[in-house]
């Protein structure tokens, strides 16, 4: 996108009104991609596979300017998590799209009933038109990029608006798209939840948003005005329920991993963590353990990555405030002897114990370095509880029984599963990726989002020599023929 053509809302840090675009001034903008998008007519493999590799190229050689504006924006982002959250995972599936483009594309042949023989019958796979994507701020990177690259692949112009909370890096995704793609066919729009709200009321052939819930509703809704598909990547409360029989250990470091990658800020990281209760203690320590081994100190250490900001680190500490009013026991897991630093926003991990349904933590999704942990007797009521919460983004199993961890897989239902680790699904291109209920709506990478950010048509080719003339009138003799048999009269 060009600068004449880009539209901010960012705070200016003076007592000005900041500026704010309206649906009236982005309207325009889509218009243009629109009329590109026409124009372009029939969007050929090569073009396509041009467009995924001008991307790829772009991820790999701004990794460090990424690296460094995302770790600016959050205070401290560890590198190798944004080397690999957000360049390798999304470069990956770049890859794997690129290499399964061509069968995709491929018209799907389908099935022709004897009544309609020899006619012909196949599923084209067209571009949508122009995708609008909203992206939050937790990967910055990555959940702009890969719907994007999803787009691209389906032979579509896009455009995005990233978060306000990433600045920097919302800054640097408008330059590289700037510099990597014509300003009529990928743009981008800068700016917070006003601008949100005029770029969710245009009318997009399709709508990505991945956010909150309590976003994605607002969202829906002002899709909703002009009919546009909206597919929603939320949050929720992801459990990590840990079987009788498994080492604890390996679950601990596991759940660790997964809870402290990004200090927590993961849509799909474990958010709290179901336990035998004659294993609690055990696993409790078993956590602390691992802690001190990944991360044996938290505040000085450049891998442990910062709260986003102090509104965020806020809400953290009034988590574990009201857990602590409401009788749970709060414990820091503080191998390096630290305190938690406010002014880096560095939050210590903290383990809730006893928690209870009335605490909001276990009401909210955490979304930081806190993980409460519930017990239960039996597996039947560990199933019991996550069935009767809203549906979660994941759930991740600990356990060897092959019976129980079928009926852990079959008998609830969440957006996705790994089974003996956490978040591993997320990067398996080759498996849709998305939320139910609450924690989303639709999904994408590789072919999911193909199929997703595609007009699949159904074209039925007519053949010269039919016997359809007999679904026609005056209906003779053979039409009854025909019906008894339909019918089994
Ligand atoms: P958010 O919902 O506050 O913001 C997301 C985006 O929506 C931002 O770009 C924001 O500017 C924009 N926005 C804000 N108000 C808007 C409005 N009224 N209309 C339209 N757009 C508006 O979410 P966040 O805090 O940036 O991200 C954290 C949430 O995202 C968590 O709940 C997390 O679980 C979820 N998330 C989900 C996935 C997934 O793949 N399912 C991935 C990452 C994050």
């Amino acid at each position: 996108m060009t600068m004449e053509t880009s539209v901010s809302a960012e705070r200016a840090p003076t007592n000005a009104a900041p500026p704010r675009a309206s649906t009236a001034d982005l309207a325009p903008v889509l218009e243009r991609l629109r009329a590109a998008q026409r124009a372009r007519g029939t969007v050929s493999y090569e073009t396509r596979v041009a467009w995924l590799d001008k991307l790829e190229k772009m991820l790999l050689r701004r990794k460090d300017d990424i690296a460094r504006a995302i770790s600016q924006d959050f205070g401290n982002r560890s590198r190798v998590e944004t080397l690999v959250a957000e360049v390798v995972v999304t470069v990956e599936g770049i890859r794997h799209t690129r290499a399964h483009l061509k069968e995709w594309m491929t018209p799907r042949k389908a099935e022709v009933s004897w009544l309609f023989q020899p006619g012909r019958a196949e599923v084209i796979a067209q571009p949508l038109g122009v995708v609008g994507i909203i992206s939050p701020w937790n990967y910055p990177i990555q959940l702009a990029a890969a719907p994007l690259a999803d787009a691209l692949a389906a032979g579509n112009g896009a455009m995005l608006k990233p978060s306000e909370l990433t600045p920097v890096t919302s800054e640097l995704i408008r330059q590289m798209i700037a510099e990597t793609f014509e300003p009529d066919h990928v743009t981008v729009v800068t700016g917070g939840p006003e601008v949100g709200e005029s770029f969710s009321r245009l009318p997009f052939d399709h709508l990505i948003f991945t956010g909150s819930t309590q976003v994605g509703r607002l969202v829906m809704r002002a899709a909703a005005e002009h009919l546009v598909p909206v597919t929603l990547e939320l949050g929720g409360k992801s459990p990590a329920l840990v079987g009788r029989d498994y080492a604890l250990a390996t679950a601990a470091t596991r759940v660790v991993s997964g809870k402290l990658f990004n200090a927590g800020q993961t849509c799909i990281a474990p958010d709290y963590a179901l336990v035998p209760a004659e294993r609690r203690d055990e696993f409790v320590a078993a956590y602390q353990r691992a802690v001190a081994e990944l991360y044996p100190t938290v505040v000085t250490n450049g891998d442990y990555t910062s709260i986003v900001s102090e509104r965020h680190y806020a809400r953290l500490v009034a988590h574990l405030d009201d857990a602590r009013a409401k009788g749970a026991r709060v414990i820091e897991v503080n191998p390096g002897g630290e305190t938690s630093d406010r002014a880096t926003r560095k939050l210590l991990p903290h383990l809730v114990l006893d928690a209870t349904d009335d605490m909001t933590v276990m009401q909210d999704e955490l979304f930081g370095p806190i993980l409460p942990v519930r017990t239960y007797s039996s597996i039947d009521e560990a199933i019991a509880y996550v069935n009767d919460h809203p549906r979660p983004l994941a759930l991740y199993y600990f356990g060897n029984d092959k019976v129980e961890t079928a009926r852990v897989i079959h008998e609830t239902t969440s957006g996705g599963v790994t089974v003996n680790d956490v978040m591993l699904h997320i990067a398996q291109h080759d498996m849709p990726f998305g939320g139910v209920g609450p924690s989303g709506m639709g999904a994408y990478h590789g072919k999911a989002g193909f199929d997703a950010l595609s007009k699949l048509k159904p074209v039925f080719y007519q053949s010269g020599i039919n016997g359809t003339g007999l679904l026609r009138p005056p209906f003779g003799r053979m039409m009854n023929v025909v019906l008894k048999l339909l019918l089994n009269d």
